[in-house]
């Protein structure tokens, strides 16, 4: 079996897979480590569970998951050899990581050294490999990184025109976001459209709480929205997607603003919920805006505007588009959000069939454009586990092959 580890600064995601990492027999959650109220959700096949638990720190999360895949009536294995690898979500790899790999004291030296790129995300990755791996010392474990995918674009996508020292000595560049989930959706469009990926331009709309817009050619990922940091591109539940920078400098020298200020309003009170006013949910903010909330009907119309430019910016760098690709919460189950972004996009021989757009949602894999369309429109649910447990079990057998 595959055990896939997600290890956040205060959660704890694990999913335990066969070994062919076509099927999730168990997963799990534990939640608010280090809090008062602390606890855990899993779910086998039959059963879900959840309980409140004293969880002081990761090493008792940890003995918390096995514990729970162990369990005699709500687990999944019966003895903790069963589990033959584990697969860890990394976020941040620079520019070191091209692709997943299996991990060493090597590997944990240049995870350490990605943590000012990635300072919220890589030590509790760390944690969560160095727990993982004093847990289970004997099995290989393997580490997926979300920025891997990205690395294909070519410098002309990932440079920004600031002084090139800046790339040079301090790793200064746009690195993307959701490269795992990009990979998996990009990969299972092209089985649903029965043609080879590297055959393929499409743009991958993942389109959450985080959004990243990516453009995926040949099968390989040429361009992405985000950047640096994890707000820039489309706006977000919170976050503000494109700004001029200048406005910092404003916020700052004539609104008094401080540093933090500013970044603690552009992640944490923008997007979604600044421009309505309501919420950071688009769940919300549909049923606000059908019943006549002007805010709510303007964030959902600069939501999809900003997603339709990034659409045909995209097309155009590729020199073409076969297919757009809708994932994550919204693109999965908002038919709404997806007929305003496709409303003007006739010219690129794109257009929704109103039915099977009200259609997908939930959690299927299907095309929702009008047959006769050169471009396809397809809404595939991510699921970033299955990634990690498929490059787990590709990179495992290739080293007892070696
Ligand atoms: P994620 O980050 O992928 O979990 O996505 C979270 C986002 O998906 C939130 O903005 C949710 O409001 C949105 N979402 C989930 N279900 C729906 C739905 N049925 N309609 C519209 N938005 C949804």
């Amino acid at each position: 079996m595959i055990l896939t580890i997600n290890c956040g600064s205060s959660t704890i995601k694990y999913q335990l897979f066969n070994n062919e990492a076509t099927q999730s027999v168990a997963s799990g959650i534990v939640s608010r480590i280090g809090e008062a109220d602390a606890y855990f959700q899993h779910q086998n096949q039959t059963e879900t569970v959840k309980e409140s638990r004293s969880v002081p720190d990761h090493t008792v999360a940890f003995q918390i998951c096995i514990d729970n895949l162990l369990h005699p009536t709500y687990g999944a294995i019966d003895k903790i050899e069963a589990i033959e690898a584990v697969g860890h979500r990394a976020v941040h790899g620079a520019d070191l990581f091209v692709d997943s790999t299996l991990i060493d004291e090597a590997v944990i030296a240049k995870l350490e050294a990605c943590v000012p790129l990635a300072p919220l995300h890589n030590p509790a990755n760390l944690i969560g490999i160095r727990g993982g791996m004093a847990l289970l010392p004997h099995v290989p474990h393997v580490a997926v990184f979300d920025t891997a995918f990205n690395q294909t674009m070519p410098a002309k996508a990932y440079l920004y025109a600031l002084p090139y020292e800046l790339y040079e000595q301090h790793k200064i560049r746009k690195y993307g976001f959701h490269g795992t989930s990009v990979r998996y959706v990009s990969e299972r469009a092209a089985a649903l459209l029965q043609r080879p990926l590297s055959a393929l331009k499409m743009v991958v709309a993942h389109l959450g709480n985080g959004v990243t817009m990516t453009a995926v050619a040949h099968g390989q990922a040429v361009d992405t929205t985000i950047g640096l940091a994890t707000f820039s591109g489309v706006m977000m539940g919170t976050r503000s997607g494109d700004i001029d920078p200048g406005l910092i400098f404003h916020l700052h020298r004539q609104l008094g603003l401080s540093l933090t200020e500013i970044e603690d309003m552009l992640y944490k009170q923008s997007g979604l919920l600044g421009v309505s006013g309501l919420s950071n949910d688009m769940r919300t903010i549909t049923e606000a805006a059908q019943a006549g909330n002007g805010r709510c009907q303007l964030a959902m119309e600069m939501f999809a505007y900003m997603a339709t430019k990034y659409l045909g910016a995209f097309a155009a760098a590729m020199g073409g588009l076969d297919a757009l690709v809708f994932t994550a919460g919204i693109g999965e189950n908002s038919p709404e959000v997806r007929a305003l972004i496709c409303q003007n996009l006739a010219f690129l021989g794109l257009a929704l069939d109103p039915a099977a757009n009200q259609q997908a949602v939930g959690g299927q894999e299907m095309a929702i454009n009008q047959v006769e369309d050169k471009t396809a429109v397809l809404v595939v649910p991510t699921n970033e586990e299955k990634m990690i447990a498929l490059d787990t079990r590709r990179l495992v057998s290739s080293k007892n092959q070696a």
